[in-house]
């Protein structure tokens, strides 16, 4: 497996950037419609051998029925003539990513395990809200980036998602909700945010591409503020996100020592704390009404002191940053070599931070027992048989018991 072309093995611990690769064919030879642009829809008709005034005008009729109407199947294109259903049905698919597996929580969150057609396993949550749902997307199968918190950094192989299959998560979300098609009212998935696993700045051009395309008004139309985009700091990109994505930004800071986080967010190495803090005050469109989020994972003795707590607020005084903070229980995992700062802690850091004049909500953890909370996402390319998941199920009930 390691010689496919789209597998790359984790070339370095700091900031090992993964090689933009072709979009991996599909067995049927068939060309996936999703993720395309009406321009790249109009090419791709052309291509095939579409007159190029039909293809303009059926372009826009196909970019319609994908991503405002959500069809998955050419025959419901009522507007197209049914003859030329076959040409299309033979040429071109309209699919969402395999669901392997789909799991719900106690507390109403859900996550999928999905399958791309090359046989790879990523994952994508859902969070209900009282007035709001929030979809966790992926930008990456693994991640390069190792952060020694966080699970995903342990996947072996990865591989960057197509925007197909960036876009694809949204499709199969809104397809499992029944929100189909497109309106701005009463819609239960009314936030994205790219925080699922991957580092999705290590994977722009795809993530810019799939975001533009769900943006769209005549779409998936989701406005660029409900959507945020989290990164552990790859600091070259940030200008390019905020001028060619536009959405809001999150930052993983999680500690305010070199020490620190050179340990928990290698990354760091690299692109330290206070050029990164700069490329945030740099940040296009970065102001009052629209803040930055630093997320700061809590770590019991390792990040969690009264003393970081006034080093945060200190630092976004000094890049006089409009930003919010949120403070993160640590989500364990088998392995981890962290526990969870205490919930006094956490309050003591809290209110610090508060006093300091920026807010520092504590998240609820979502959906730990099904292993979707942050930082919990990972597949294995090895997955466990469906007897033993049930067993490990039953001892989990039992040890809960
Ligand atoms: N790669 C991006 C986005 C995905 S992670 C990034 O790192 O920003 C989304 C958030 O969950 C990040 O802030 C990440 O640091 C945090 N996280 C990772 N592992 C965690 C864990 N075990 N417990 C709590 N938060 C975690
Ligand atoms: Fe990658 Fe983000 Fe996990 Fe770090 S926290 S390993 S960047 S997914």
């Amino acid at each position: 497996m390691q010689t496919a072309p789209n597998l790359m093995p984790i070339p370095g611990h700091v900031d090992p950037v993964p090689v933009p690769r072709a979009t991996p064919a599909r067995a049927d030879g068939k060309m996936d419609l999703v993720g395309l642009t009406r321009d790249q829809i109009r090419g791709a008709l052309e291509a095939a051998g579409m007159e190029p005034k039909q293809a303009k005008l059926r372009s826009k009729q196909l970019w319609h029925w994908i991503y405002n109407r959500g069809a998955t199947s050419f025959e419901t294109m009522t507007d197209i003539a049914k003859a030329q259903h076959p040409w299309l049905a033979e040429r071109f698919a309209v699919d969402r990513p395999a669901v392997v597996e789909a799991q719900v929580s106690s507390d109403g969150t859900r996550k999928w395990l999905l399958r791309s057609t090359d046989g790879h396993d990523f994952e994508m949550v859902f969070i209900p809200d009282a007035d709001r749902g929030t979809l966790c997307v992926s930008s990456q199968v693994g991640c390069t980036l190792n952060c020694r918190f966080c699970h995903t950094g342990t996947m072996k192989l990865v591989r960057n998602l197509t925007p197909g299959e960036i876009v694809g998560q949204v499709m199969l979300a809104r397809d499992s909700l029944g929100e189909w098609p497109s309106q701005p009212e009463g819609r239960m998935l009314t936030n994205i945010v790219m925080m699922g696993m991957g580092e999705p700045l290590y994977n722009f051009d795809a993530v810019r591409d799939a975001l533009r395309i769900v943006m769209d008004g005549d779409g998936l139309a989701l406005s660029k503020r409900r959507i945020t985009l989290s990164t552990s700091g790859v600091v070259p990109m940030m200008a390019r996100a905020g001028e060619e994505i536009g959405v809001n930004l999150a930052v993983s800071l999680h500690a305010v020592t070199k020490e620190v986080r050179d340990e928990i967010v290698p990354l760091n190495k690299k692109y330290g704390i206070e050029e990164l803090l700069a490329a945030c005050a740099a940040y296009p469109g970065a102001n009052n009404a629209r803040r930055i989020t630093f997320e700061y994972v809590m770590l019991k003795d390792k990040n969690d002191s009264d003393a970081d707590a006034h080093e945060l607020v200190r630092l976004i005084r000094k890049y006089k940053l409009p930003a919010k903070v949120n403070l993160i229980p640590f989500n364990p995992w088998e392995g981890a070599a962290y526990e969870c700062s205490t919930p006094e802690r956490i309050r003591a850091f809290s209110n610090i931070v508060f006093e300091g004049g920026i807010s520092a909500p504590v998240r609820t953890p979502r959906g730990r027992d099904i292993d979707a909370a942050c930082g919990q996402l990972k597949t294995s390319a090895e997955k466990r048989s469906r007897a033993e998941l049930d067993r490990l199920a039953e001892e989990k009930q039992a040890a809960l018991g």
